[in-house]
């Protein structure tokens, strides 16, 4: 959750804008009807605010009062006014303004609510410009810096390339079409090879005349095309609603991938993502490791202390396997208290240690809820080798976990049917 400081002394006004940031998980609202009152709630925050909307003209304040305090504290503002003065804006922007917004109804208010929404997020974002042109690429980063993105830079596609590699948290190209080395198009046309427009956007920036080059992207798959004559207003507004599109698509594919109680990968993703990790050490011929993990009588856990704590239970087995785990472990929640890994790039023996790290883990853990102290236990059956399929290797975890099971349970044990460790 983000600070955000809300003034403005049209009661009516503040109770719209109550109702919409409610819709916002993301922002944590402080109201303030009056210039003194934002005074104090700015002192009283240390100025530690992460944005601001505010009405331009509050009873107790002269013009512009409200956007030189928020400056004064490096607050970005979106500013509320009736002001259709041009000039005026200009001056405003140059503060530390995210964008100018009039307040004429209710859908303007939802608006200047998104957009503030957007710009916490895009605290967390970062975007590549690509352009030849320095002058080009200060005018699109002064826009960007005010909707706090974080800003990467390259002089034309080959350094772009480079710099994507590096960088793996890119959200956003915003590429140049004329350009030395390698032009927009060119640069376009490869990422597109590695890369679908739901994994990463691309948005050409060129000069409208050239007609031809902008079905030339489009078709090429740029997910918009914006006129290099931009404003600040269309730039921000464009780039904000392709994030938001993105973010979109990631919340479908999380819905479609992930399961809901803990955020762990579900069984189909493991089996369509383990197929590929399994293919791959059967080329190489290498060892994979599955893991079966399923909490010792978890039953009774339900039955005494209920369905909640139950759950509470299992989100915390995902806390300590993610903890445990390395980045390219590939986890997921298989069923009700029972998670399976696929493990590459990894020996018997330390099989054998992590996993025995893990239920020592588990057994020493201590999770406190409001209500109850609990702790649990959990077997943990393990296929090593290489079996003659993804689903072999988990049938053959599974009966290592029966066998864990059997033998008393807070065990680990590893398939002696499994492929002889390569
Ligand atoms: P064992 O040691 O043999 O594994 O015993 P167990 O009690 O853990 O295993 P069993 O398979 O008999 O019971 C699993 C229970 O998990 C039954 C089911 O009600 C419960 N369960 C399944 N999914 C969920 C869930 O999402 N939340 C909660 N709270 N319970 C769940
Ligand atoms: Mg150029
Ligand atoms: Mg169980």
């Amino acid at each position: 959750m983000k600070k955000v400081l809300i003034a403005n002394d049209n009661q009516k006004i503040l109770s719209l804008l109550k109702i919409e940031i409610e819709k916002h998980d993301d922002i944590e609202p402080y109201f303030a009807k009056s210039y003194k009152e934002a005074v104090d709630i700015i002192l009283k925050h240390q100025g530690k605010f992460h944005g601001a909307l505010l009405d331009i003209d509050l009873h107790d304040a002269k013009d512009e009062e409200i956007v030189k305090l928020a400056n004064f504290y490096n607050i970005p503002s979106i500013i509320m006014t009736d002001i259709d003065n041009l000039e005026t804006q200009n001056t405003l922007i140059k503060n530390d303004v995210i964008n100018i917004i009039s307040k004429n109804d209710h859908s303007d208010l939802v608006c200047a609510v998104n957009e503030m929404s957007r710009t916490l997020k895009n605290y967390d974002t970062t975007i590549l410009i690509v352009d030849d042109s320095v002058i080009y690429r200060k005018i699109l980063k002064d826009s960007l810096k005010k909707i706090k993105l974080k800003i990467l830079e390259a002089s034309d596609g080959v350094e772009a390339l480079k710099i994507l590699q590096s960088n793996k948290n890119i959200s956003l190209i915003l590429t140049d079409y004329d350009m030395p080395n390698m032009n927009g198009l060119e640069l376009t046309f490869r990422l597109r090879k590695q890369y679908k427009k739901d994994q990463l956007g691309i948005i050409a920036i060129s000069v409208v005349e050239e007609q031809n080059v902008i079905s030339k992207f489009l078709k090429i798959g740029v997910n918009d095309f914006i006129n290099k004559k931009f404003t600040h207003n269309e730039i921000v507004t464009r780039i904000n609603s392709n994030l938001e599109l993105l973010d979109l698509f990631g919340q479908i594919k999380d819905m479609a991938n992930k399961d809901f109680l803990t955020g762990a990968y579900n069984r189909r993703f493991f089996f369509d993502t383990g197929k590929y990790v399994y293919e791959k050490s059967k080329r190489s011929k290498t060892s994979l490791a599955v893991a079966m993990i399923d909490i010792d009588k978890f039953k009774n856990i339900n039955d005494r202390y209920g369905h909640n704590t139950g759950d509470i239970a299992i989100q915390e087995a995902k806390r300590i396997l993610d903890n445990n785990l390395r980045e390219s472990d590939l986890m997921a929640r298989f069923g009700g208290e029972e998670f399976c890994v696929l493990l590459e790039d990894i020996t018997y023996e330390n099989v054998k240690l992590l996993f025995d790290k893990i239920k020592y883990k588990f057994q020493h853990n201590i999770i406190k809820t409001n209500q109850y102290t609990i702790t649990y236990t959990v077997s943990i059956g393990i296929c090593f080798g290489l079996a003659d399929s993804l689903e072999d290797m988990i049938r053959l975890s599974d009966e290592a976990l029966y066998i864990a099971k059997e033998s008393g349970r807070n065990r680990v044990e590893i398939n002696p049917n499994s492929s002889n460790p390569i």
